[in-house]
């Protein structure tokens, strides 16, 4: 799950990143609008954290550019305190949900799992395929009811692939969800995570489709 978080007070955009990359996303950060309004047509991010006050652009202004390119974009606002005509405002203007800063760090979680629940297919945040099951609520996953114990990017990396079970995935589409811009990516970065996936998890369960990608069938049975 990546997101885009638009802040130009950068201490506390330094602290959420941190924060929401520990918990499981990916971040890609600016700290402008126009920024954030460029960088929808690459690798457009799953969710956006934006903060109305930027100092190029007016948030409600990125908010309708980042709606009019991605309709269905899950956007929280971060408005000033007591600004209640703001939150009116960037309701009306189609944000998904608001907070009032200061904030607590949980709360703005919490709003995100809700948001990227929804996003979800799914009604429940639970993927069961084989004998594999993955919450993403708690990020926890069993193997034939067993916990298995993944560290952040394993736990990304698999998410993804069960997300998009029957689909393949190419190297840079899983580099994409995994890392944000700038981070430093070994070239076998993602082989490596497989690999260490691969021996936590039933064989044959990710499938290598050569120069390609990797894919997790629909369909197998033991
Ligand atoms: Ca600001």
């Amino acid at each position: 799950m990546k997101v885009l978080l638009v802040e130009d007070d950068l201490p506390l955009a330094r602290g959420l990143s941190q924060a929401l990359k520990r918990h499981g996303f990916a971040v890609d950060h600016v700290a402008r609008g126009r920024d954030a309004v460029n960088s929808m047509g690459l690798n457009p991010p799953d969710l956006v954290v934006l903060d109305l006050g930027l100092p190029d652009m007016d948030g409600m202004a990125v908010l309708k550019k980042l709606r009019h390119q991605k309709a269905a974009l899950p956007v929280l606002i971060l408005t000033a305190r007591d600004a209640l005509n703001d939150k009116v405002v960037a309701l009306d203007g189609g944000a998904d949900d608001y907070l009032s800063k200061p904030f607590e760090i949980e709360e703005l979680l919490a709003r995100l799992r809700v948001l990227s629940r929804r996003l979800s297919t799914s009604l429940s945040s639970e993927i069961r395929l084989d004998s594999v099951t993955l919450d993403q609520a708690s990020q926890k996953v069993t193997v034939d009811g067993e916990p298995v114990a993944l560290s952040r990017r394993e736990f990304m990396l698999l998410n993804a692939l069960m997300q998009n079970a029957g689909r393949i995935q190419t190297r840079e589409v899983l580099e994409n969800k995994l890392y944000g811009w700038g981070e430093e990516i070994a070239s076998n970065a993602i082989e490596a995570h497989i690999s260490y996936l691969r021996k936590k998890l039933p064989r044959g369960f990710i499938q290598t489709i050569r120069g390609v990608g990797y894919t997790i069938s629909i369909d197998q049975q033991g």
